[in-house]
């Protein structure tokens, strides 16, 4: 076992944070299961002119398994609080103490030298920043930059307000941060999943194809595609519809689009499309024969 002589105060103050939330965790759960216990005997005497008498020992049973409970949590915690934390705290006492810092837990929440600074309100959100315990002011403001309290470190205005950004965070301030950033993250993925199957004219602008109605946009190289493959099976269906020119259109205007996303050429992108029109033309035909 290492002695506690040989700690240091952030080390100490780490270690009494973790404990004193392992009690506050056990209080919590007595607190918890006090008044579950409150509402089972409210409903054993409710009903305890109805019930049988084995139901009524089941009952009393079960309330008594809830105050043991109750009480061995709040034995867990005692036990926590003298074997555990006094001794941390004794030797904070045996050493004359050593600096403490503490930061606001929200967004942009700076950094004090007290939790009674008057910058501060009696609902305000702390996190004990343990690392810094034993620090010096200018240490402190170090890590703090322009998040330190011009209250509680007034010799260090310069370095304050010279902008330093802070490199220190509590733990809601870096689960929102990696949120924030897993978000855009996926924004990004998603655009850029976006982009990988948009398609346009060769400038850039909406690759718009005439349609049997007026004129349609095709957003998707699967969609160009398929507006070619449709125009070149119906103009050998019908080569001498009226719409004949607009399929030709169409299929020149998808086969310009599909080699500027492919790098290929406008050439070997129609060719392959009246290819496997043609094929499955073929095929129908055969079909029907
Ligand atoms: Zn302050």
């Amino acid at each position: 076992m290492t002695s506690l002589a040989t700690k240091t105060p952030a080390e100490i103050d780490t270690e009494i944070a973790r404990v004193t939330a392992a009690i506050y965790a056990h209080h919590a759960k007595a607190e918890q299961t006090q008044r579950e216990k409150a509402r089972a005997i409210e409903h054993m005497n409710a009903g305890a002119q109805f019930v049988t008498p084995d139901t009524l020992a089941r009952q009393r049973e079960n309330i008594a398994e809830l105050q043991h409970r109750i009480d061995r949590a709040y034995d867990d915690a005692a036990q926590l609080s003298a074997r555990d934390l006094r001794p941390l705290l004794d030797e904070f006492d045996r050493r004359g103490g050593w600096t403490r810092y503490y930061l606001v837990d929200n967004t942009n929440g700076h950094l004090h030298t007290t939790q009674r600074c008057r910058n501060t309100y009696a609902s305000t959100q702390w996190y004990w920043v343990t690392e810094l315990s034993g620090a010096t002011a200018a240490e402190a403001v170090d890590a703090a930059g322009s998040l330190s309290c011009l209250t509680c470190f007034p010799d260090q205005r310069a370095i304050i307000e010279s902008g330093r950004p802070s490199r220190i965070q509590s733990p809601n301030q870096r689960k929102t941060r990696e949120e924030r950033e897993a978000a855009a993250a996926a924004k990004a993925a998603k655009a850029a999943a976006a982009a990988a199957k948009a398609i346009s004219n060769p400038d850039g602008t909406p690759l718009v194809i005439p349609d049997y109605v007026g004129t349609r946009t095709l957003k998707t190289e699967t969609a160009a595609h398929r507006a070619a493959l449709q125009a070149a099976g119906d103009l050998l269906l019908y080569p001498n519809s009226s719409y004949a020119d607009a399929m030709r259109e169409t299929i020149r205007l998808c086969a310009a689009a599909l080699a500027h996303k492919r790098g290929t050429t406008p050439e070997t992108e129609q060719d392959a499309i009246l290819a496997k029109a043609q094929a499955k033309y073929d095929r129908e035909t055969a079909a029907a024969k």
